[in-house]
C-alpha cells in the first residue's frame, strides 16, 4: 500500500472537501491507513486510480475457485507470520479422483469429499475435487467431471497437461469457475487462451522458481492473473523452501510474478497415507493455497483440518458467539436463566453442559467482544454495569415469570452490583466450572 504522502501526490489538492473530510490531505491519509474508498473522491483522474490500483493491489493476488457457498478463496496474504497480523485465506483440502478409477472408487471418494465436523460453531470441511484425466482419453474425462459435478457442488481442479483434454472438461463446467491445472511452458498458449476465454484460473507448473516466473509473466501478459503456482518440486523439503521463497519475493521484494497462491501435492511425494499427512500439515503452516490428498481418511482428515482452523483464525479477534437469548431445550416460563460471555469456548462449554443436565434453560450470552467470563471481567466488559442494561433490553423478562438470574462463579463479587443494577431480580451464584452446571441447574428451583 502506498503510504498517505505518495497518495496525496495523486490527488487534484483543490480541499473541495467532498469526499467526506476538509482536505485532499486528510482523505489521502484515510486511504493510506484503509478507512476510506478512493471513489470517494468524485475528481480523481483515471491515470491516478489505475496508478493507486496497482500501487494497492495485494502482494498476493487472491484467487476463487469454484461459485457459490462453496466457492474457495486463496492468497490474499499480506504477512510472513500470524502474529505479524494474520493469515487472510485458509487452504483448500483437495482429494484425487482419476478417470482410470472404476466407478465404485469414484464414488467412495465422492462420499469422502462430504466428510465434515462441527468444532465451537463452524463447520470444518475439506473443499475440492482434483479430477485427473490418466486416461489421456477427453471424453472419459469428460463423463467423470460430468458425474463429480452431479454429485457435489465443491470446487473443482481439472488436471491435464494436454490442452484438448482440458478443453472437453472445462466445456462440462466452466459454470463453475474450475482451476485448470497445469499451464505449462509447452502449452501455454492454449491453456492461457482456455482460461481466458471461460473465466477461469489457471495453475502454473514449471520446473524451477525461475522458469515459473517466466511462465506467470507470459500468462499475465495474455490477460490471465487468477493464477495458481506450482513449483514442480516432489519433495517435501525442497516444495516447502519452494513456499517460503515464493511468499517473501510475494511479500519482501514486490516480485509480481510470483505474488500469487500456491499448490502443492503430498499426494504425489509419498505413498504411505500417514506421512502424506504430515507432509500436508507442514504446507498448512507454511504456505499452500491448495494441497492435494491422494485420498481421505478421517483420521488424518480431521487433524489437519483443526490444524488448518487453528492456524487461520485471527489471532488478535477471538472467536465470539453472537449476543442473545438461547433457548436449550425448549425452555419455558419457569425454566432457569443463566448468563455467560461470549467467547465461543465459554457458550459451547455452558450451553453442552445445560443440555447435559437435560434442564430445558435460557441462556443468556453477553456481548464481551469474544473474551472469556473471567478476562471479561477483568478487563470491566463482564460485570454488574454491563451486565444490568443487557438483562434489561435482552427481552427475558417476557420469557419467564420468575426473576432469578444465575451468574457464573467467577464473578460472585458483581453480586452486590448486580442486585443495584436488577433491583426485581434474586442473583444467584452458579458455579465456577461449566463441569458442575448439570448438578447445580438439577437442583434449581423457580
Ligand atoms: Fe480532495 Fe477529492 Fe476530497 Fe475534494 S473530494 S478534498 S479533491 S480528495
Amino acid at each position: 500500500m502506498p503510504t498517505g504522502i505518495e497518495i496525496f501526490k495523486l490527488l487534484p489538492k483543490t480541499n473541495c472537501g467532498e469526499c467526506g473530510v476538509p482536505t485532499c490531505l486528510a482523505f489521502a491519509m484515510n486511504l493510506a491507513a484503509g478507512k476510506a474508498e478512493l471513489s470517494a473522491c468524485p475528481y480523481v483522474s483515471e491515470e491516478a486510480k489505475a496508478q493507486l490500483a496497482e500501487a494497492s493491489a495485494p502482494p498476493i493476488r487472491p484467487v476463487t475457485i469454484g461459485v457459490g457457498d462453496r466457492a474457495l478463496k486463496v492468497g490474499g496474504e499480506t504477512v510472513m507470520f500470524r502474529h505479524e497480523k494474520r493469515f487472510e485465506n485458509a487452504p483448500g483440502f483437495a482429494i484425487l479422483i482419476s478417470d482410470s478409477m472404476d466407478d465404485s472408487e469414484v464414488n467412495a471418494r465422492l462420499e469422502k469429499l462430504k466428510l465434515q465436523y462441527e468444532r465451537v460453531g463452524l463447520t470444518l470441511r475439506p473443499d475440492l475435487a482434483a479430477v485427473k484425466c490418466d486416461s489421456g482419453d477427453a471424453a472419459k474425462f469428460e463423463a467423470l467431471i460430468n458425474k463429480v459435478k452431479e454429485k457435489t457442488d465443491a470446487g473443482l481442479i481439472l488436471m491435464s497437461d494436454n490442452p484438448d483434454v482440458l478443453a472437453a472438461g472445462v466445456k462440462a463446467c466452466a459454470d463453475r469457475k474450475p482451476l485448470l491445472y497445469a499451464a505449462t511452458e509447452e502449452n501455454v498458449d492454449r491453456v492461457a487462451a482456455l482460461a481466458k476465454d471461460n473465466s477461469c484460473s489457471v495453475a502454473a507448473k514449471a520446473a524451477d522458481l525461475e522458469k515459473l516466473a517466466e511462465l506467470t509473466t507470459k500468462l499475465t501478459g495474455a490477460g490471465v492473473n487468477d493464477i495458481v503456482l506450482d513449483s514442480g518440486s516432489r519433495t517435501l523439503r525442497q516444495a516447502f523452501e519452494d513456499q517460503v521463497i515464493i511468499r517473501s519475493a510475494a511479500l519482501n521484494k514486490k516480485f509480481r510474478p510470483l505474488g500469487f497462491p500456491t499448490i502443492v501435492f503430498p499426494a504425489e511425494m509419498t505413498d504411505n497415507p500417514m506421512k502424506e499427512a504430515l507432509i500436508a500439515s507442514a504446507f498448512v503452516a507454511k504456505y499452500a493455497g491448495i494441497i492435494v490428498l491422494s485420498d481421505f481418511q478421517g483420521e488424518s482428515l480431521f487433524p489437519l483440518l483443526v490444524e488448518r482452523m487453528n492456524i487461520f483464525t485471527d489471532p488478535q479477534r477471538p472467536l465470539a458467539t453472537t449476543q442473545g437469548i438461547y433457548e436449550i431445550g425448549g425452555p419455558d416460563e419457569n425454566s432457569p436463566v443463566l448468563i455467560t460471555s461470549n467467547f465461543s469456548l465459554t457458550y459451547f462449554i455452558v450451553s453442552g453442559e445445560i443440555e447435559n443436565s437435560r434442564v430445558p434453560s435460557w441462556l443468556l450470552v453477553q456481548d464481551t467482544e469474544g473474551l472469556s467470563v473471567m478476562t471479561g471481567w477483568a478487563a470491566g466488559k463482564f460485570v454488574a454495569d454491563a451486565i444490568g442494561p443487557f438483562v434489561k433490553k435482552s427481552g427475558i423478562t417476557d420469557k419467564v415469570k420468575h426473576r432469578k438470574l444465575v451468574v457464573p462463579g467467577y464473578i460472585a463479587a458483581e453480586s452486590g452490583g448486580l442486585e443495584e443494577e436488577l433491583p426485581d431480580w434474586e442473583i444467584l451464584i452458579g458455579p465456577r466450572e461449566g463441569a458442575h452446571i448439570p448438578a447445580y441447574i438439577k437442583a434449581w428451583k423457580p
